[in-house]
């Protein structure tokens, strides 16, 4: 068959072979049939999907790793704009500076960058997009030492909703590029992002020790004693059932607890002083510390879940893990039906609470904080009702103790309005829907976070 869209890139419609494959998101619950998914391979070949979908009254969904569990990156009917040709990165060890296709993930950004000693803050899974995780922020084991990815992004390539592209910095298109910086993907396509690296590892140093659920309140506790010290340490408190893993001790496996996982950057030796405090406080069940590539670190949680497990999320910023909200967490935990289900909890201070609120578009508290998200992970779709389930009511007991309610817009299965706006905040919501109005009037890109042009 002909191509449809005036483009010479690869394109899949309903029977083609690798239309099923290239249709599929990270969460195997989605199911939906595009009219046409082209593989595009740059900016030119985006701008002919927007002309294509423009003349052709068609909604248009933009895939970067396809990770977001709402499936945004894929939508009935509509035209699938599929970035995930655009994996390349291009790194500058001189300028420490990375030019990276919008449809990389970690595992390709943080590989070409540690070929060099380098890296950039990305998310903590190595198959998720650096796509939708930059343009709502991005958040990771370097936070704390660097920020988010958006507080290391230098520019970007952008196809904007009538097919211009433009490149978007501090010195260019300002409001555009502060609107990339956390406001989603509501601003166009982005065909590359351009990162400020930093020297990191290659070894670096990582600590689990887990807790099971009758010491899970004082491990949360000690979670949060720990936060205020760490410096530049990356934290994660996570409830979850030991998994099968080689490191954990057999009887222990399939127990319902507590994980905490620490990674250092600062030398084995802190590193090690640090454990020590761990174990003097709360002695775990067990615990796995070593020194690790960076790369390795970056694909420690990878077994959470698996592409094409049946999930779902919501989640919401705590800023001090207050005694009820560890009640609650641990009180719902053992509620939960598939193993794979957890509530992991990230750290986000240091170097991400020193960047002023307004810098960016990013909806979230800038200080020290914890992300509190709620994870429904099921190997089989049977359980993914009783999950559901569980994260909301466990999400409306959470609120009370909120500081923000939304929670981050890259953990939203179900991007609900109000929490889009509570989110970011009036003052920054209603300064984004300006800069909406600037460049995208018609909302072409709605699938996201939506920010309504005013
Ligand atoms: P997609 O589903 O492809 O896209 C998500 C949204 O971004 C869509 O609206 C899409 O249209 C838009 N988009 C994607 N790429 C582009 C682009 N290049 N230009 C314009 N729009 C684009 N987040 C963290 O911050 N830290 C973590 O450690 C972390 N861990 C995760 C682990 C797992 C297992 C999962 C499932 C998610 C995790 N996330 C994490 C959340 C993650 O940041 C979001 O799911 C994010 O949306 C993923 O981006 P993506 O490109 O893979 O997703």
């Amino acid at each position: 068959m002909p191509p449809v869209i005036d483009a010479p890139c690869p394109q899949l419609v309903p029977g083609d072979p690798g239309y099923d494959d290239a249709r599929r998101v990270w969460n195997g619950e989605i199911d939906r049939k595009p009219a046409v998914i082209a593989q595009v391979t740059g900016p030119a070949d985006v701008a002919a999907c927007l002309a294509y979908a423009r003349s052709n009254g068609l909604d248009v969904t933009v895939r970067g790793g396809g990770h977001n569990m709402g499936g945004a990156a894929v939508a009935d009917d509509a035209v699938m704009i599929d970035l995930s040709g655009l994996r390349t990165v291009h790194v500058d060890p001189e300028a420490r500076t990375a030019r990276v296709g919008g449809g990389a993930t970690n595992a390709n950004l943080d590989a070409a960058t540690q070929a060099h000693g380098l890296a950039v803050p990305a998310g903590t899974y190595s198959d998720t997009g650096i796509g939708g995780l930059t343009l709502g922020g991005g958040f990771g084991w370097l936070t704390a030492k660097h920020g988010l990815a958006v507080d290391n992004l230098i520019s970007a390539e952008v196809v904007l909703a009538d097919g211009r592209v433009v490149r978007a910095s501090a010195d260019s298109h300002p409001d555009l590029f502060w609107a990339l910086r956390g406001g989603g993907g509501n601003f166009g396509v982005v065909t590359e992002f351009e990162y400020q690296l930093h020297p990191v590892g290659p070894l670096v140093d990582a600590g689990l020790y887990f807790w099971e659920l009758d010491r899970g309140a004082d491990a949360l506790r000690l979670a949060r004693e720990l936060a205020p010290t760490l410096g530049t340490t990356g934290l994660m408190v996570v409830g979850m059932t030991a998994p099968p893993a080689p490191f954990v001790p057999e009887e222990h496996q399939g127990k319902v607890g507590y994980a905490l996982i620490l990674a250092g950057f600062d030398g084995t030796e802190a590193f090690a002083a640090l454990s020590q405090r761990v174990r003097d406080a709360l002695p775990p069940l067990f615990e796995m510390v070593s020194p690790l590539p960076y790369t390795e670190l970056q694909k420690m949680l990878d077994g959470i879940g698996f592409r094409g497990n049946f999930a779902y999320e919501k989640a919401i910023y705590s800023d001090d893990l207050s005694d009820g909200l560890i009640d609650v967490l641990v009180n719902t935990l053992p509620a939960k039906a598939s193993p794979l289900s957890a509530t992991p909890i990230a750290l986000v201070g240091g170097a991400y609470a020193e960047v002023p609120d307004h810098a960016t578009a990013f909806g979230g508290p800038r200080r020290t904080s914890f992300v509190v998200g709620l994870t429904a992970i099921c190997p089989v779709p049977e359980l993914l009702p009783l999950d559901r389930a569980w994260v909301r009511s466990t999400w409306e007991r959470l609120l009370p103790y909120a500081s923000n309610t939304g929670g981050y817009v890259n953990f939203m299965a179900d991007y609900e309005q109000d929490r889009v706006r509570v989110t970011y905040g009036p003052a920054k919501y209603d300064r984004l829907s300006r800069i909406k109005a600037a460049y995208d009037p018609d909302n072409v890109f709605h699938h996201n976070g939506n920010i309504k042009p005013c």
